[in-house]
Formats: structure tokens, C-alpha cells, sequence
């Protein structure tokens, strides 16, 4: 099997692929509009675009990042036999455990699961089902989201809808075994090149997460942004961004962020490899596609 790999000093990243869905532009983003963008967005947008070239793709994926001694998984998809009211989303049957596995990570060798926020398409393979029960799928693994998320999601379980069912079969066995820490933004005191910013407004608690290495930074933006071409107009909200105002907030602060430090932006839902670096030219903000090497793994 073949990933493509990115590295961070001495951390290795790998791109996790669970499904990939396809929006119009408008259906994704209600304000675009391609008659506002100029000539320079062409070269940003299309390596995102479907092969209905009408259509945007949209990855649902995990980023596997490890070194010789610690396996860290950002994000977890969907699951497999989900009960989802989003019928893209509903009865999974992929083989994204078999894909983790090739990428270098066995389930009982992941020890730290990192999840930017606790919507559906983030925390599916927290579990996965043994038995007609739902069960850690990373046994030794530390869970770790933010305080604020966590307070959410549980006030969230009582309510009718999608949301009732994610905490059951996604979140509240975790907590129940133990394995969940909910934290504040800032430094991530058991690995010290691991930093977590608040970037609110796309849900209430949500994380970005930065990785450093020999002087190098990954940024793990989860879902700031939903195109790159909100790079160019971080204004335009996607339709899922449940505070619109603090969701620009956010953008506007992490595309400062990663054009600054010169960071390796990885997206959770980006087209394309989801891979870009942030470059700034006066008030505007530009994005540049980077592809890692695609290396084999067994
Ligand atoms: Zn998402």
C-alpha cells in the first residue's frame, strides 16, 4: 500500500484515507461566488476539484504522525456501522484500520489520540464494535480533546439527533474506560514539541494542534477550513461552522499563524493532497499545494 509521507524533523507524517465526498462549491461554502475571485485563485482551487469538475472533492481522514517511540492519531473519521442520519456518513464499511496498519500503527500501538473537535467525521474510530457493544479501538491510547468540546458534547448526548448517537457510540465509551483527557489550549506537557491553540467557532471547544521538530512545524487545522479557497476569502464560512463570526476569527488567526511561522498546514478536509504551506502578500493570503513523497509501506 502506498501513502504519502511528509516529514517534520524527526516525526514522520501519513495520511489515514477513510472516504471522500463531493460538494458543489455553493453546497460547501454558501458564499462562493466565482465571479469575486480573481485569476490567482485558479491554481489554488483546481487540484481540489472532483473529477465532476463541478464538483469539490471533500477527503474524510486521519493524520498519523509517529517518531521512534510515539504514535500520535489526529482525528478518527467516521467508524465503520455507524447509525448516521447523513446517509454519506451511515453503515461504513471500509478497511481504514487495514490502512493505519500499512502507515505503521497497530491499534494497541497508538498512544495518543488527538481529536481537534468531537463532530461525527472526528471521533468515528474512537471505537469500533466487538461483541454488539462499542470498544476502545486504541486500547493503550491516551484520548486527548479540549475542555470546552468535551463540555459540549455532553450536554449535546440529551438532546434528539445526530448528536445523541455519536456520544454513545463514539465518545462515552472512551470516557468510560478511562482513556480520555480533556485540556486547556497551550503546551502539551507529556510531548514537548506539541502545542494545542484554541481556534473556536467552527464548534465551541475546537483544537488546532502544532508539532515541531529540528525547526520545522506541522499545523493541524482540522477544520478552519474546509477549501483552500478560503485562503483567499477567509471570510467564507463553510456550511458546517456553527458560530459564523468566531469561525472567521479563528481562520483569520491560524492563516496568520502558518504563513508567519512557515508552518506545514494539513487539513482535515481539504482536496488536493490536503497539504499546503500559507504565504502572505499584504492583507491577503495565499495558499501553495505541497504533495509528500509516497513511500510503501507493507
Ligand atoms: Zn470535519
Amino acid at each position: 500500500m502506498q501513502e504519502e509521507t511528509y516529514r517534520i524533523g524527526s516525526w514522520r507524517v501519513t495520511r489515514i484515507p477513510e472516504i471522500t465526498l463531493e460538494f458543489a462549491p455553493a453546497a460547501l461554502i454558501p458564499a462562493w461566488d466565482d465571479g469575486v475571485l480573481g485569476a490567482e485563485a485558479e491554481p489554488v482551487i483546481r487540484p481540489t476539484r472532483a473529477a465532476r469538475r463541478d464538483r469539490l472533492s471533500v477527503p474524510v481522514q486521519s493524520w498519523l504522525v509517529q517518531d521512534s517511540t510515539c504514535r500520535i492519531l489526529i482525528d478518527t473519521g467516521i467508524g465503520n456501522g455507524r447509525q448516521r442520519a447523513f446517509p454519506a456518513f451511515a453503515n461504513l464499511m471500509t478497511d481504514y484500520l487495514e490502512r493505519l496498519v500499512a502507515a505503521g500503527a497497530a491499534p494497541e500501538e497508538v498512544d495518543y489520540v488527538f481529536c481537534t473537535h468531537l463532530h461525527t467525521d472526528h471521533v468515528g474510530w474512537n471505537t469500533r464494535e466487538e461483541g454488539g457493544r462499542w470498544v476502545p479501538t486504541f486500547p493503550r491510547a491516551r484520548y486527548v480533546w479540549g475542555r470546552v468540546e468535551g463540555t459540549t458534547a455532553r450536554q449535546a448526548r440529551f438532546e434528539k439527533g445526530p448528536a445523541a448517537g455519536v456520544f454513545g457510540d463514539s465518545i462515552a465509551p472512551v470516557i468510560t474506560a478511562g482513556l480520555v483527557d480533556e485540556i486547556d489550549p497551550g503546551p502539551f506537557e507529556p510531548i514537548d514539541s506539541v502545542t494545542f491553540h484554541a481556534t473556536p467557532g467552527h464548534s465551541p471547544g475546537h483544537l488546532s494542534i502544532s508539532i515541531r521538530s529540528g525547526g520545522e512545524e506541522a499545523f493541524f487545522g482540522g477544520d478552519v477550513l474546509h477549501n483552500q479557497v478560503q485562503v483567499l476569502r477567509p471570510e467564507w464560512n463553510s456550511v458546517f461552522c456553527e458560530t459564523a463570526e468566531l469561525a472567521r476569527t479563528s481562520r483569520l488567526w491560524a492563516l496568520s499563524y502558518a504563513a508567519d511561522r512557515n508552518v506545514l498546514f494539513f487539513g482535515s478536509h481539504l482536496g488536493g493532497s490536503s497539504v499546503g504551506r500559507v504565504r502572505r502578500s499584504g492583507e491577503q493570503f495565499t495558499w501553495i499545494h505541497e504533495r509528500g513523497a509516497c513511500e510503501w509501506h507493507l
